[in-house]
């Protein structure tokens, strides 16, 4: 096969500011270890690109949702090093656990079973303490089931850390009193968030995925952090308006003076969605460029009347610091990191 010629959409990772928000994430859990949540292809930045990073960072533990995300991870860390979050839910996927070691997180009376059935081994067990999505109900953990498992860590998810609510506390004492039934090695609570809300929430071992990848759930963070992902696209074209000249789908935009404007190689099919059209604007240099009309699948369209050197071919960036794009534009700052689509460069 022929290669095909380099993207014209590519992501940038700042390896240095990876690194670097492990160690700040690290450093604030105090006593406690790091380690990384890089389910959803590392929230969308890439596993092959993330992965080796944090693991030369110093980071032992990483945390993927589903089983069908343990074989990429697995060319980079070690099986006692992966935990798949949502657990066995049917035999194979205890099975899967057992051939390859690594470590599925027990979130019920019936995934607990069919990890013994599967011949147990360590396991973490998720107790939940109020979000009520996904771990074992406090009532339940008497069940004589819990007692013949061997737990690793003893794992609890907080609902609100992002927020200042009294059930981040309500939560945090919940599971203190839980754990005193349950023999395990050691305690995680706290996500990126969470480490934030200080020292009594990181017990041995946090969980942080955000802000790893850039993210900032709480001002705390905002010093600590730094952006990890940059997009740029290329332009596709330019062409001069006249006034009256109309811009994209449903002619949204219509020009009241000359302009130029510039078609760029970026849509929502690359996960820059239609809800930037009103807000949104690429960078070149220092020059702001406003989107004019509709998000396309593909393209997207600037007005660039003020930078007359850009040409076909230059790259645009993608304005991408999570806490001010998440504001600017209404997604969350995980659907901004993982909406990213397939066809940029990593
Ligand atoms: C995704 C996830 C995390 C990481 O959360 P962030 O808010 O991204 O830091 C931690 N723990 C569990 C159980 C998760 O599902």
């Amino acid at each position: 096969m022929i290669e095909p010629p380099p993207r014209s959409l590519r992501l940038r990772l700042d390896r240095e500011a990876l690194a670097g928000n492990w160690r700040a994430l690290d450093r604030l859990s105090g006593e406690a270890r790091a380690g990384a949540a890089v389910k959803a292809d590392a929230y969308g930045i890439g596993v092959a690109k993330v992965v080796p990073v944090l693991r030369e960072a110093g980071c032992k533990t990483f945390y993927v949702a589903h089983w069908s995300e343990v074989p990429e991870l697995l060319a980079h860390v070690a099986p006692h090093q992966v935990v798949v979050l949502h657990g066995p839910i049917r035999a194979e996927d205890a099975a899967f656990a057992k051939a390859t070691g690594v470590r599925p997180v027990i979130n019920s009376l019936h995934q607990a079973r069919l990890w013994l059935e599967a011949g147990g081994g360590a396991c973490d067990l998720m107790v939940d303490t109020g979000i009520n999505r996904l771990g074992l109900p406090p009532g339940e953990i008497g069940d004589p089931v819990i007692a013949r498992l061997k737990v690793e860590t003893l794992m609890s998810h907080l609902a609100s850390a992002d927020e200042d609510s009294p059930q981040n506390e309500m939560q945090r004492r919940l599971f203190e009193g839980l754990a005193r039934y349950v023999p395990h090695n050691q305690r995680s609570l706290a996500n990126s968030a969470g480490i934030a809300l200080g020292q009594a929430y990181a017990f041995d071992l946090t969980r942080p995925g955000l802000s790893l990848y850039g993210g900032v759930p709480r001002a705390e963070l905002a010093d600590a952090i730094r952006q990890v992902a940059h997009p740029q696209a290329a332009v596709l074209q330019l062409r001069d308006l006249s006034a009256g000249d109309s811009v994209g789908y449903n002619a949204t935009f219509t020009a009241d003076r000359p302009m130029r404007a510039a078609t760029v190689s970026l849509g929502y099919a690359d996960g820059f969605l239609r809800c930037w059209a009103s807000c949104g604007a690429l960078r070149f240099g220092e020059a702001m460029l406003p989107l004019l009309g509709r998000v396309s699948m593909d393209m997207v369209v600037v007005d660039c009347s003020t930078v007359p050197a850009l040409c076909e071919g230059d790259w645009l960036d993608v304005p991408y610091h999570l806490p001010q794009a998440a504001e600017r534009c209404g997604l969350s700052q995980y659907e901004l990191l993982t909406t990213l689509g397939r066809r940029f460069q990593r």
